[in-house]
């Protein structure tokens, strides 16, 4: 959509303060501290104007598709910007993005207060997932996941810890009376195999991760329960409410914040440690 392309400033998950405003621009005075919303898109075509602008044809991010945030200052559309109360951080505010997917995805799954959840995959979104699910008031959350690292994490949000790579999840699972709800944020055939097994009747398996291949599901065995599967792109019209949770104390996104890094280290200190140490979920990047 931007027509720009490589190399690009990256960063899609900011938060930080207003230097200066675009002339016609009403509604905020520089040094308002805000968080960016970082999807792009048309306004005009059908999915746009349903209110459905996460599923626009030219959707984009800033920090993928434009300039983004690892970068003393960004351009933005206002339609992006969202104000941070004064007793939400950058860091919250930073978290605001990948926290919307997991929200919007629990929002849209039939999960009611006292349900039982599965979060298959526990990085940085799995992990929030779990905290939307608990905030949402899901009574017990397994976290499945083949690394203890990121196990141990998923068990400090309140989660019970399943490696897959030497329990059967599904067995566990299934003992246990299956799950309302599982939702799938590792995109692999075994997760989504799983995921549709360990449903209850009438569950849902919530397909929030992107595929890379196309998978199979056994249809007869999700029609014997009558389960149905479902999924989220993104999000839409979340960010007030995220902002909003966080402020009140309901959403302790802080949690999963690993590590705290300058801009001059990315490279090093984030980057190339979260291909090498599995305990790191989201390292923060501090800039000027
Ligand atoms: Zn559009």
């Amino acid at each position: 959509m931007s027509g720009k392309s490589a190399p690009l400033t990256l960063g899609h998950e900011f938060a930080g303060e207003i230097e200066e405003i675009g002339e016609g621009v009403n509604g905020f005075v520089k040094g308002d501290r805000v968080a960016i919303e970082p999807i792009m898109y048309c306004g005009k075509c059908q999915s746009c104007r349903m209110g459905f602008y996460n599923q626009c044809g030219k959707m984009g991010f800033v920090g993928l598709n434009d300039n983004g945030g690892f970068a003393d200052y960004v351009l933005v559309e206002p339609y992006m910007v969202h104000k941070l109360p004064d007793n939400v951080s950058f860091e919250e505010g930073a978290l605001v993005e990948p926290t919307a997917v997991a929200m919007h995805a629990v929002r849209q799954s039939k999960l009611k207060v006292g349900d039982s959840a599965a979060v298959y995959g526990v990085g940085p979104i799995g992990l929030l997932t779990i905290l939307a699910a608990k905030s949402a008031g899901a009574s017990k959350v397994y976290a499945i996941d083949v690394s203890d690292e990121r196990l141990q994490l998923a068990e400090k949000l309140g989660a019970i810890a399943i490696n897959s790579l030497k329990q059967n999840a599904t067995e566990i699972i299934l003992a246990a009376g299956g799950v309302h709800v599982a939702y799938e944020a590792a995109g692999v055939q075994p997760t989504l195999t799983s995921a549709v097994s360990s449903v209850k009747q009438g569950g849902e398996v919530m397909i929030i991760a992107a595929f890379a291949q196309p998978a199979q599901i056994n249809m007869f065995e999700l029609m014997v329960k009558e389960a149905n599967v479902t999924s989220i792109l993104a999000y839409r019209h979340i960010f007030p409410e995220i902002i909003a949770l966080i402020a009140d104390g309901k959403l302790d996104v802080k949690q999963i914040i690993t590590k705290k890094i300058a801009l001059e280290n990315i490279i090093e200190d984030g980057l190339e440690l979260l291909v090498k140490d599995k305990s790191q979920a989201k390292i923060l990047v501090q800039i000027g």
